[in-house]
């Protein structure tokens, strides 16, 4: 019978411990950092468990890409990462944030 051990962290399978032990340690230390492109605030947070980790729905990516000819952003790209305190600065200011904002 063969023995298969897990990883506590990924749920990876191996059929040797030891090579499960070298893959979990670095599982469960590897690090991700979310960084507000606003206000510079950063929060490091572990990436075996990312998906359950409330840090992810604090840092939202925004992707408007290439704008053309005819804007002050002719030609430029734009994408961006702000914080939950940034974002709610920024919609504060709109004028239809009853709008934007639904449930
Ligand atoms: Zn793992
Ligand atoms: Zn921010």
């Amino acid at each position: 019978m063969e023995i298969i051990y897990r990883c506590s962290g990924c749920g990876k399978p191996f059929d040797d411990r030891k090579q499960c032990e070298l893959h979990e340690e670095k599982c469960l230390n590897d690090e991700i950092t979310f960084v507000c492109d606003r206000c510079g605030k950063n929060e490091r947070a572990k990436i075996y468990n990312i998906e359950s980790n409330p840090i992810l729905n604090r840092y939202h990516d925004i992707f408007i890409g290439e704008i053309g000819y005819g804007s002050v952003f002719d030609n430029v790209d734009i994408e961006f990462t702000v914080c939950d305190d940034c974002l709610a600065s920024i919609l504060d200011e709109f004028k239809n944030k009853n709008i934007i904002l639904s449930k």
